[in-house]
């Protein structure tokens, strides 16, 4: 495989959806993207798809507009079991406790292979118990981090109460033992939720690379960033404030003949639920059946917030709305919540 072209993967680097988040190089300008991982890390993983490259070729292939994510990026996108996860392993490293605060690091530590079910499930004899090589002994010293907690908010709009269900940021205080005891119950969790990653992205690349001649995988996403904006607590605020915005859905439409095709829905009704999601696919649908005609079997791939696309009320819909269209069958997949991003991030960005 091109190395130019693995850099760009969507499960290699995601692209930075601000409409300023562009590096310009020889009068070349392009979205910037930024790597999920180390460039060591993925080199292995380039290797272990069995390409062979040098370390140091493979650094200096890197196209310019895919950088390596600072400490700063990745307080935009990361989801809350990676982000706590990080959060309790820098704190114990920082008080000299272990050596290492790479999450993945310490979740291959405690796997006999990163992607193998029964290891990532805790069934694995060899490695379903978790551990970490500590530097000393814990003392009773506390130690201090910050955890995502969901709860809820109440805010007040047209004279009205609402809820909305809100994640805050809480600084914990511990004792170093506890920490650890907490940081182990982490890496546990992490080894599941890694694994599914891993899982997902490699189903969503076999999708595209299989696609029938009667297929078209639909990739959906609402462009406004949801998780950053919910991480930032501004929610409510958004929610109850004023009514000039608009929500936007980016589609990705991947057919096994052409290449794949962008396509962007605008509506001012903020309403992300199924009706918006429905609402916003239907000129989508159309245009499917317009350009495709051959095209029977949608596929549809999205993140997976539960507000959102994780609703009955979205399978019912599913289950109506592309037959009345004319498709006769259908699926959904979902990624883990806050990893369905990739090209369809691009497509908001532009967008805006
Ligand atoms: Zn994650
Ligand atoms: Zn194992």
């Amino acid at each position: 495989m091109d190395i130019r072209s693995f850099y760009e993967r969507d499960d290699v680097s995601r692209v930075c959806p601000g409409v300023k988040d562009t590096v310009t190089r020889r009068g070349l300008k392009k979205q910037k993207r930024l790597l999920n991982d180390t460039i060591k890390n993925l080199h292995e993983k380039f290797t272990q798809e069995g390409n062979s490259v040098s370390y140091s070729l493979f650094c200096r292939l890197r196209p310019f507009w895919v950088l390596p994510a600072m400490e700063k990026d990745r307080h935009t996108c990361l989801c809350a079991v990676h982000e706590n996860t990080g959060f309790i392993a820098n704190a114990v490293k920082n008080a000299g406790l272990i050596d290492c605060s790479d999450t993945q690091v310490l979740a291959s530590r405690n796997m006999c292979e990163s992607y193998n079910l029964r290891c990532a499930d805790n069934e694995c004899n060899d490695c379903n118990r978790t551990g970490v090589q500590l530097c000393r002994t814990p003392t009773e010293t506390q130690v201090q981090f910050w955890q995502w907690k969901k709860g809820t908010k109440t805010y007040v709009r047209d004279g009205e109460q609402h809820e909305v269900k809100i994640t805050a940021k809480v600084l914990k205080t511990m004792s170093e033992g506890d920490a650890v005891d907490k940081l182990l119950s982490h890496i546990t969790s992490f080894k599941k939720h890694w694994f599914v990653l891993q899982h997902q992205s490699k189903q969503f690349q076999e999708n595209k690379r299989n696609i029938q001649v009667d297929e078209c995988v639909v990739h959906v996403d609402f462009s406004e960033n949801f998780n950053c904006r919910f991480h930032e607590e501004i929610q409510a605020v958004h929610f109850g404030g004023s009514h000039d915005q608009a929500s936007l859905l980016t589609v990705v439409l991947y057919t096994c003949k052409e290449s794949p095709v962008s396509c962007c829905t605008i509506s001012a009704n903020l309403e992300h639920g199924p009706i918006g999601i429905w609402a916003h696919l239907k000129p989508v649908l159309s245009f499917v059946c317009d350009q495709y005609p051959a095209i029977r079997h949608l596929t549809f791939w999205s993140d997976g917030p539960s507000s959102q696309y994780k609703r009955k009320g979205n399978f019912f819909r599913l289950c109506s709305d592309p037959f009345s269209a004319g498709f006769t069958s259908v699926s959904w997949n979902y990624f883990e919540t806050s990893h369905g991003k990739g090209a369809v991030d691009g497509i908001g960005a532009t967008v805006k």
